[in-house]
């Protein structure tokens, strides 16, 4: 069930495996969800857990003054408010660092998972495996950064502290904005692409391996007895298979807590994107990365150039108006002057499906044959490889080759 990145990487592993396998979407594969418009970065040089003492700063203040990049919209709603106390939890020295660790393990091998795909079927996606690099404007800021830095380096992270010179060196493209840099965190293994391409060319694999792909299904119930899921209600009609993927992204918890009263904690998080098209003269950066201090994250794809930013706590509207891009755009002309035509910007917004943790929800619940492979937050491309060869796993009754420990159905 889901069409995005996460759940077509899941029938990609299951289809190695032998599997038959139907994928189900109310939408084309990737272009429902928020696999269509992030910002690509396979990021595990920056895997770091959101729950942290300065989210809870963020978070009290955003409640007072209005942020451009972190907006909440306190609200009543059942789900925001269990999820937030949960969040609340995580926002210890502690748990930072269990759940950045976490989140890196399943980063790193999701990413040996990406390249293995990505040599066996040989699709393209405007990969670049170059790295990216972490750019902050503040000096200060910059050495706060290294805690992160020595965290990841300790677990084996190849990470490079640079300043403004050598980021020049790695993104001459930064020259005209040299007064927006101080320095940053170079990470030379992690890459880029579209997870979009990556999604739809990965689907026409799975297609050639037998898979089968139904859209314009909506999903509205499963049927359970006893512990056993059996059957798939839709708009199209009745599915029924020997297991089932839950794979809706943001909108797993709204089907489980309906047809099966079990509580995800994974609460929609918006976040905004521009994609502007790459024409003859433009240059953009040559790798992509994340302005810190903005929140910003960007990479070059081909003909076109992402950038994406915002965290807004706002419930399932996906809608959007100018303004809600005014600091995208401001930002990117600025790092970027002449990355691409901004008179033809393309605008999105998409849901991150973020747990409390950060780390997504994997394993089996009540019901044997359902299996969570949801919940992957901002860093969904980045871990949906790996997660989806885990999810096979499980469904082989194997042992997962990393610890998803904690991981479970919460
Ligand atoms: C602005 C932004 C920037 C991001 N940047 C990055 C990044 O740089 N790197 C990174 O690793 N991650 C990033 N992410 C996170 C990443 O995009 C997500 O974690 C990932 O795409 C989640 O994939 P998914 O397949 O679980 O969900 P989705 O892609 O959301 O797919 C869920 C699918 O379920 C379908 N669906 C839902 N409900 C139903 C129903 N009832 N019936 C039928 N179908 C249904 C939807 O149509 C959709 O196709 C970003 C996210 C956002 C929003």
């Amino acid at each position: 069930m889901g069409g995005g990145v996460v759940g077509v990487t899941t029938a990609y592993q299951l289809l190695k495996d032998g599997h038959q396998v139907t994928v189900l979407d109310r939408q084309l594969p990737a272009i429902g969800g928020a696999s269509y418009g992030n910002a690509g970065l396979i990021a595990s040089g920056h895997a770091i857990a959101w729950g942290s003492p300065k989210a809870l700063k963020i978070w009290f203040n955003s409640l007072f003054h209005q942020d451009p990049v972190f907006r909440m919209k306190f609200q009543t709603d059942p789900q925001f408010l269990r999820w937030g106390l949960k969040f609340l939890a995580q926002c210890t020295h502690s748990r930072a660092k269990i759940n950045s660790l976490a989140k890196h393990r399943i980063s790193v091998y999701s990413q040996k998972i990406l390249t293995e795909t990505a040599a066996d079927t040989g699709v393209q996606y405007e990969q670049k495996t170059t790295g990216l690099l972490y750019l902050y404007r503040n000096p200060e800021m910059l050495a706060g950064g290294s805690e992160h830095v020595s965290l990841l380096q300790e677990v084996g992270q190849e990470l490079e502290i640079v300043g403004k010179e050598r980021a020049l060196e790695i993104i001459p493209e930064l020259a005209d904005s040299q007064d927006e840099i101080a320095g940053g965190v170079f990470s030379p293994n992690d890459e880029s692409g579209d997870s979009r391409i990556f999604t739809e060319q990965l689907m026409e694999v799975c297609r050639l391996m037998g898979g089968t792909f139904e859209s314009g299904v909506s999903i509205e119930k499963l049927d359970a007895s006893g512990t056993e899921i059996k059957r798939v209600v839709t708009n199209r009609g009745v599915f029924s298979a020997d297991r089932y993927v839950l794979s809706l992204g943001a909108w797993s918890p709204l089907l489980a807590q309906k047809s099966l009263g079990v509580r995800l904690s994974v609460y929609p998080v918006k976040g905004y994107s521009i994609t502007i098209p790459v024409e003859k003269g433009h240059t953009p950066p040559r790798i992509g990365g994340l302005h810190e201090e903005d929140l910003l994250g960007f990479s070059p794809m081909g003909d076109h150039f992402r950038v994406s930013s915002v965290s807004e706590f706002c419930g399932y509207d996906l809608g959007h108006t100018p303004e809600d891009f005014e600091h995208i755009l401001k930002t990117a002309k600025k790092l970027f002057p002449n990355a691409g035509n901004y008179d033809k910007v393309e605008f999105w917004s998409g849901l991150r499906p973020m747990t409390p943790e950060g780390t997504p929800i994997l394993g089996t619940g009540r019901h044997s044959n359902l299996f969570y492979n949801t919940g992957h937050g901002h860093l969904g491309w980045t871990m949906s490889c790996g997660t989806a060869r885990i999810t096979a796993d499980l469904i082989a009754g194997k042992t997962p080759e990393i610890s998803i420990e904690k991981m479970g159905v919460r």
